[in-house]
């Protein structure tokens, strides 16, 4: 109900701070919009480093602890790297194609940063990955090389010998954890203001001709959501796993749904547990492990949505981006997709960190902030969607994958 609610306040605020925006033009209204927009950057920005520390490091305790970790730990990671890689591809492809915000005067050109676009060489994207001070790089929000810290801070606590030290590590982390995700939704509730305020200062500053270009900017994430939900995966899905991808939609369908309405894979992941297992019938071994890992690690759907939004931002501010500058949006996006957590509009939070890698400005997200809540529905359940069709190819694998039963499965159990 209040999941509702805040969606229904976020879109009355899109709504109210267009108009406002229009309306009170050059009045004091626009400034306290404007002061609203800009404290809630400024609480994004404030989860961002403890969020990303506790989330990757948690998620990396689940892959250390499970008892096949070897062997379908990596050929899982592998597949949701490769995966992911393949969405990221999709939307970057669609919106260099389509460019949505080029040539778009959204009112600010003056706040475009001097960045230097001379072609970086694709080995200093690696090289500026790996932090030579940790402090310094989260200090300096530098979340690159935090991430990569992080996955060996989690592999390191993985290797140590099962002790009461260790297990209170994990509780400590997984608990700060829980935390953050708390805080995350206490700014969350900021979140109506925070759009009105980004609404009325835009629609202000250019007029309604600011919603042309965010309608073709959320049309090339539908559609990128869609080449990879209804082309990329049912291709693998009939080829490698040799399924009909229709009946495994429906076996999934309740999960799924569950992941557009509530905007949160980790609120769907026990009904997708319960799909893959009863419906699609996936042994628990192989599901237990590789779906909630997926929940953690695996967004197709927000890794795609980040590069679209990033390289939409960077037309918007008439920046352009060079080959090794996408490059560095792919791989970012990847990993700010793995440290996405679980919860609404956490893609967007993460979303800075490949926006400070490229050199865009952090207020970039303002831009893609209206239409968010409904691209956040979509891209959830993609995620899901994703996570499910791995499982299902792993299953298929490890040759534990029961027969389906002709026609529709039963879903009586799983919509209790
Ligand atoms: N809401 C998404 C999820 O739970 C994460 C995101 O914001 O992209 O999967």
């Amino acid at each position: 109900m209040k999941k509702h609610t805040l969606t229904l306040l976020i879109l009355a605020a899109v709504v109210v701070g267009a108009l406002s925006g229009v309306a009170f033009k050059g009045t004091v209204v626009i400034g306290v919009a404007v002061f609203a927009a800009e404290i809630f950057t400024r609480m994004l920005q404030m989860i961002i480093v403890p969020l990303v520390f506790t989330s990757i490091v948690s998620g990396m305790f689940g892959v250390g602890t499970a008892e096949n970790l070897g062997r379908l730990g990596i050929k899982t990671l592998l597949y949701y790297a490769c995966t992911t890689t393949l969405a990221i591809t999709t939307g970057m492809i669609l919106v260099n194609l389509i460019q949505p915000g080029v040539g778009v005067d959204l009112g600010l050109a003056v706040e475009a940063p001097e960045i230097s676009t001379e072609p970086g060489g694709l080995l200093d994207v690696f090289r500026r990955m790996i932090p030579t001070n940790i402090i310094a790089a989260a200090a300096e929000g530098e979340m690159l090389p935090i991430i990569i810290f992080c996955v060996f801070f989690g592999i390191g606590i993985a290797q140590l010998p099962p002790s009461s030290s260790r297990e209170t590590l994990e509780n400590v982390i997984t608990g700060a954890f829980h935390v953050m995700m708390r805080v995350t939704h206490i700014v969350f509730l900021f979140a109506p203001i925070g759009i009105w305020g980004y609404l009325a200062k835009i629609m202000a500053e250019t007029g309604f001709s600011a919603l042309v270009p965010l309608g073709r900017y959320a049309l090339t994430v539908v559609l990128g959501l869609g080449i990879h939900a209804c082309v990329t995966m049912p291709l693998i899905l009939f080829f490698l796993a040799r399924v009909n991808p229709l009946t495994f939609a429906k076996h999934m369908s309740a999960s799924l749904l569950t992941a557009f309405s509530t905007a949160s894979s980790s609120v769907a992941l026990p009904l997708t547990l319960e799909c893959i297992e009863s419906n699609a019938r996936v042994s628990n071994r192989i599901s237990s492990f590789v779906i909630p890992l997926g929940a953690t690690v695996n967004m197709d759907g927000t890794a795609l949505y980040q590069g679209v939004a990033v390289l939409f931002i960077a037309q918007a501010y008439g920046i352009p981006m060079n080959f090794a500058s996408q490059f560095t949006i792919l791989i970012t996006a990847l990993l700010a997709s793995v440290g996405t957590a679980a919860v609404p509009m956490a893609g967007l939070v993460m979303m800075s960190i490949i926006l400070k890698a490229v050199g865009l400005p952090l207020e970039g997200v303002g831009l893609v902030l209206a239409v968010d809540r409904v691209l956040d529905m979509l891209r959830t359940m993609i995620n899901v969607w994703g996570d499910s069709c791995g499982t299902l190819l792993i299953g298929k694998w490890e040759g534990e994958v029961g027969e389906w039963a002709e026609g529709v499965p039963t879903t009586a159990r799983v919509s209790e």
